[in-house]
Parts: C-alpha cells; structure tokens; sequence
C-alpha cells in the first residue's frame, strides 16, 4: 500500500524580489528549497512506512530542477519519486495544480492502492492552503486539513484517526480512507539524511512523467486551465509611522502631545 507526499520545491523566501517592471518573481540565481510544511509531511510518511510497512512516493509538479528536492526526499527514505514537469503544466493556479497532482495520484493507484496523500498544510510562496483539498476532492477522498498527530491508521478497517490543531483546541476525527491530510508544523521532527543516503539518492532516478505520459486536456492545466490570473505582484505598502514631538524627553509633554493628535484625529 502506498502513501504519497505531495512536496513543494519553493525559493527560500527571504531571498525573492520582485521585478518592478513585470511585477513578476526574479528567479534567477535564487536558491529553492522543499517547502517546510512538506518536509513535515514526508517524516510523517516516513513514520507510517515503519509502522505500518507502507511504501512511501513523493510527487512534484514543478520545473525540471525539482529533480534535486525529489532526490532529498528519496534520500531520507522515500521509495519513489514522480516529478511531473512539462511547458503545459506551466503558470499554474491552485486549480490546474490540483487537477495534475490528482491525475498523477490516480495514475500511481492504477499501480498500487493508495492509503493517503499528505500534504503540508501550505507553501511559503504561494501561502494558498488549497491544493490539498483540492486534490482530495476531485478524488473523493477524505479530507483532514491542520493535523499534528495521527492516532491511528487502520489498514484493514479502512480507517484513519487523526488530531487537528485549531484556534484553542484541538479536534479528534475519524474518516475512511483512503484521505489527504495536510499537516503542521507540529506534528513531527524532520530526519536529515545519512551520509550513504544522501550517496545512493544522487544516482537514484527520479520518474519525469510529462504531459505525453500524463495525456491531460491542454485546456484542463498550465496557464489555459487556471481560472484565476495575477496581474499584479507587490508588497503591501504601509504608511511610516510619525514619531510624535520628534521624542519629547518629558513624559506628560509626550503624552499632551499624543492627546492632541488623537483628537486633532477625532480618535478620541
Ligand atoms: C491566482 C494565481 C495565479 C498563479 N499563477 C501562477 C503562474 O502563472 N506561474 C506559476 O508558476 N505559479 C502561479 N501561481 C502559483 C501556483 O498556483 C502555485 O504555485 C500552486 O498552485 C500551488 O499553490 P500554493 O503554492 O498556494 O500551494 P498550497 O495550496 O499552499 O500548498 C499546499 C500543499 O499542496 C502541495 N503542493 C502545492 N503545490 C504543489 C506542487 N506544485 N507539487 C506538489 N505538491 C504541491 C504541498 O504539499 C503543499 O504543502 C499562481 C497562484 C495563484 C493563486
């Protein structure tokens, strides 16, 4: 039985700018890196496949360098890895992304029967939260968004016990699988790879399956299927902040002074 962790490559955030001409992300020579949610869902996945003996395949839909993430993940443990890479799935939204994940979760169940699909709970690009669910519904699969703790799995019961981690509470559900679930932070540790690991995942093969393996309606993925469009990307920009009596040293004066602006304001 299969589990399959979706896993993001994503730029390190910190790095991005933005072009100011196109409004466009600057890619270039910008380092990528799993998103983190991701790497969370692949130690989860890792955890199920010693406890319950499952085989654990990672999937990407991205440019051809995702190849370097998937070969990360291979060497902490994954078993395979799919990298869906073509022009057509190109300029994506969450709902062409979504659709191509599935196609290519459908065309690994045609191999092996999947028990789950773990996603992280969002990027730290895109910060959407919805491809998850949006490939659990067009596979009609159970759907456990914010998990931190698994319970149980039930492989012959066909059930699947988790924890979600809500506003100031937690939440214990129980769904058939097989399901998605997207996961926190929380709940684990992510392992760093064995120096052999990391050797043996170099030479490993990282599947490419393009659109002539995938054989999707063109007008289904990439930018012809996304229903959405950016026009524009930029920060949000905040207004300065005035420092009031240019930093009166006497405290009542300074406290006078933000009275009168406030009612100068009708704020108070
Ligand atoms: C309106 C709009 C237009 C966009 N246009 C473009 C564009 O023109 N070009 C472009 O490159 N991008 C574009 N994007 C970004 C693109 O939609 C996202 O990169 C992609 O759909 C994933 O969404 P997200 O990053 O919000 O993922 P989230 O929904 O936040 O991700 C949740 C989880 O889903 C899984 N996941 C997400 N994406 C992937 C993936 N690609 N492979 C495997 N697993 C994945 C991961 O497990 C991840 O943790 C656009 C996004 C929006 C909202």
């Amino acid at each position: 039985m299969l589990v399959i962790t979706c896993i993001k490559q994503v730029p390190d955030t910190t790095q991005v700018k933005v072009d100011p001409v196109t409004g466009t992300l600057i890619r270039e020579g910008v380092p990528f890196i799993m998103n983190p949610f991701d790497a969370h869902a692949l130690e989860e996945s890792l955890r199920l496949k010693d406890k319950y003996r499952l085989r654990v395949a990672v999937i990407s839909m991205g440019p051809p360098n995702t190849e370097i993430t998937l070969k990360k993940a291979l060497a902490v443990g994954a078993d395979e890895a799919v990298l869906l890479s073509d022009r057509v799935f190109g300029g994506a939204d969450t709902l062409a992304t979504s659709q191509v994940l599935a196609e290519a979760i459908k065309k690994l169940a045609q191999k092996e029967e999947v028990a789950m699909v773990i996603c992280g709970k969002q990027t730290i690009d895109g910060d959407t939260a919805q491809v998850g669910p949006g490939i659990a519904t067009r596979l009609g699969y159970s759907q456990l968004t914010l998990v931190d703790h698994i319970e149980n799995v039930d492989l012959q019961a066909k059930k699947l016990k988790v924890r979600r981690k809500l506003e100031h509470r937690h939440e214990i559900v129980e769904a058939p699988l097989p399901a998605m679930i997207s996961v926190v932070r929380e709940i684990n540790h992510p392992r760093y790879p064995t120096v052999p690991m990391r050797l043996m995942a170099a030479d490993a093969t990282v599947t490419l399956w393009d659109n002539k393996v995938m054989t999707l309606d063109e007008e289904t993925i990439g930018l012809k299927g996304s229903a959405t469009q950016v026009r524009k990307i930029f920060s949000p920009e905040r207004a300065k902040g005035e420092i009031i009596g240019d930093g009166a040293k006497d405290p009542n004066e300074a406290a006078q002074l933000l009275i009168n602006k406030l009612l100068e304001k009708n704020l108070i």
